[in-house]
């Protein structure tokens, strides 16, 4: 099969096997390039393990520290005619990789809210590892089903007043205006509910239950401040509300942490290029003057870049923790940088279909994009046939 980027909105409906595994591969040398350390996590479970933030962490820690995983993830494979998810191609590449270097990597597809994948995972922890050093919350979802059988989905909208914002098409290059009406009472309850705190204390509680936290365990969840311009559709919006849930829960993990001398953090990370974030209304614009203003200052970072410089200088690093008021790492110092918010900000309002190659790294974004299901990707030729059907060997309890 020939397989092309299939283009709809926000969405990419194919993805390239090869493209997805070379990615991986470059991943896999980022971390390779900054040293084998092994004063870091020996056994560590990723919740979220095949998209952005939750692959690269899994990425750093077996490759950075030699650590054995367990990735929890929710990925499709290849059926019929149509290829597997970006996640289930770059899962398979990483637990190939892992294990021709010899590390364990074990994986569970299914749904990471339900008890059953809970139970499956804790099995597996205690069979094969039995304790974690690391547990990496690293979830994205746009629904999750409650134990009583119910659905509550997560809405990506502005609290209060409505929001008027521009969005890149991506297969035109042409700005089209997004409106958004404010979220309703339920529509942020539920999105707190999907994208909060309280599936990863449900997770900690699951694993201190079973005595699976290793002695000086510690847990992390992924979250995003970013910039002013952004705040009306993300930080004071409903996905910002299901952002400060984190910041209670972690409060709330500070008990059953303490009980095994281990610790839990909200790491703030930049704003980059993956399946949820190009989701989020006006992100594309925001991000694309950002790459634009980054890269010309040197200071732009991708995932794995963002995930291994987090492990060698903040969580295994030798100085003191860079915390926020609230206790959070933080990890979007040069995100935020005076100089890189200014060039955002004075540009914010202007950007037009015409100064977009030059105002914004919309090339820059467009390619991030393509690259994240395995298109665009160097070295990979994108007019040869390739098998779209590849294997994951998936642990018992996995429900796909
Ligand atoms: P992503 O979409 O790339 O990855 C999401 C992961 O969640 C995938 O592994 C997917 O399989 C898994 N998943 C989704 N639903 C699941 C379910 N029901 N069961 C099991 N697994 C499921 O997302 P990402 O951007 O890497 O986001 C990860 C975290 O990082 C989020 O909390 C996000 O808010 C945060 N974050 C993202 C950015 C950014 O710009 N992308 C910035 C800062 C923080």
């Amino acid at each position: 099969m020939i397989i092309k980027p299939r283009i709809k909105g926000f969405l990419c409906t194919t993805a390239h096997p090869e493209g997805c595994a070379r990615d991986v591969q470059n991943q896999i040398a980022h971390v390779r390039s900054q040293g084998l350390r092994d004063d870091g996590p020996r056994r560590v479970l990723v919740i979220g393990a095949s998209g952005g933030y939750g692959l690269a962490s899994r990425i750093s820690a077996t490759f950075g520290f030699g650590a054995s995983t367990i990735g929890v993830f929710f990925e499709r494979p290849s059926v019929k005619n149509r290829t597997a998810s970006p996640g289930w191609y770059k899962t398979a590449a990483f637990t190939r990789a892992a294990h021709d270097a010899g590390f364990y990597a074990e994986n569970i597809n299914g749904d990471a809210f339900s008890k059953q994948i809970k139970d499956a995972t804790c099995d597996l922890i205690e069979r094969d590892l039995g304790q974690v050093d690391l547990v990496v919350y690293s979830l994205a979802a746009p629904a999750r089903q409650l134990p009583d059988g119910s659905v509550v989905r997560s809405a990506l909208k502005p609290i209060g007043e409505p929001f008027e914002g521009k969005t890149i098409d991506f297969n035109t290059a042409e700005l089209r205006p997004v409106s958004l009406e404010p979220a309703s009472d339920e529509e942020v309850s539920d999105t707190v509910r999907v994208m909060g705190g309280e599936d990863w204390e449900l997770w900690i509680e699951a694993l201190s239950a079973r005595g699976l936290l290793a002695p000086g365990c510690v847990t992390t969840n992924y979250t995003y401040l970013g910039s002013r311009v952004t705040w009306p559709i993300y930080h004071h919006g409903t996905i910002g509300r299901a952002k400060e849930d984190l910041d209670r829960a972690c409060k709330a993990l500070a008990a059953p942490m303490a009980g095994v001398d281990g610790k839990a953090y909200v790491v703030v990370m930049k704003g980059l290029v993956t399946q949820a974030a190009s989701a989020i209304p006006g992100m594309s614009i925001y991000l694309s003057l950002l790459f634009k203003a980054m890269k010309e200052a040197g200071t732009h970072e991708g995932c794995i870049e963002q995930t291994t410089r987090f492990y060698n200088t903040q969580l295994y690093g030798k100085g003191d923790l860079r915390l926020d008021d609230g206790g959070r790492i933080r990890m979007d110092e040069l995100e935020l940088a005076d100089e890189i918010q200014q060039y955002v900000a004075d540009n914010w309002s202007s950007v037009s279909e015409e100064n977009l190659d030059t105002l914004t790294d919309f090339a820059g974004y467009r390619k991030a994009f393509l690259e994240m299901h395995g298109f665009d990707v160097e070295g990979t030729d994108y007019d040869a046939e390739v098998e779209p059907v590849v294997e994951i060997e998936l642990a018992s309890g996995s429900a796909g």
